[in-house]
């Protein structure tokens, strides 16, 4: 029976584990490396220097395909080779380590730190979003760009004013005072011509009827 139960248990943090790498690899490889490069990679890096926090029909379908991943490819795998029981305690870990990966994603977009390690993630993902995009792959866990040397821990966190979050800013547009020692916007305080015509030009693409 204990042993039964470790073996569930471990299962279960092998799936969370194995998600957690698979985080780490598509976001480097397959988001950051292709440049732009297929729909993936495309979104991400437009993802990149949205100030808003929105999911396109594109996000949710390849997400959605992970998901199918994980519960066709890791069901049978794990019932296989280590029982029924094990199988679905992998493929439940699997699937918490991505909905947890999704939930504290859109988390640091849009809501304030509220402890050590919301404050940690939202350092650690917004450096990889402005200005270092070859770093920080992992978004949830720091471990795999500890293993595979893509880790940075920057004392300060410079952000461009116009893509900063709306959490970061008080009402004068200035970074609030309790997150003033980590960040820091950079770049004028009204938006210039040339990005008010980068966002009209981006705003009628989006709005032309497609020929
Ligand atoms: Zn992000
Ligand atoms: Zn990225």
């Amino acid at each position: 029976m204990v042993l039964a139960l470790v073996v569930i248990a471990s299962a279960f943090a092998l799936g969370v584990l194995l998600w957690s790498l698979v985080e780490y690899l598509l976001h480097r490889f397959a988001m950051h490396q292709l440049k732009g490069r297929g729909i993936m990679s495309r979104e991400h890096l437009e993802h990149h220097v949205q100030a808003s926090w929105g999911l396109s029909p594109i996000d949710v379908l390849s997400w959605a395909g992970l998901l199918v991943v994980g519960l066709a490819g890791w069901l049978p795998l794990g019932w296989w080779m280590a029982g029924r029981a094990a199988g679905i305690a992998f493929t439940a870990g699997w699937t918490a380590g991505y909905a947890a990966y999704e939930y504290l994603h859109a988390s640091a977009h849009l809501h304030a730190p509220s402890g050590a390690y919301s404050g940690w993630l939202r350092r650690h993902h917004l450096h990889h979003h402005f200005g270092h995009p070859m770093v920080n792959h992992g978004v949830t866990t720091p471990l795999w760009d500890r293993l595979f040397g893509t880790l940075e821990a920057p004392t300060t966190v410079r952000i461009p004013r116009r893509l900063a979050p709306a959490w970061l800013l008080d009402p004068h547009g200035d970074v609030r005072p309790e997150l003033r020692a980590t960040y820091e916007v950079v770049g004028l305080d009204v938006v210039d011509e040339r990005m008010r015509a980068l966002d009209r030009a981006r705003a009628l693409a989006s709005l032309a009827p497609p020929d």
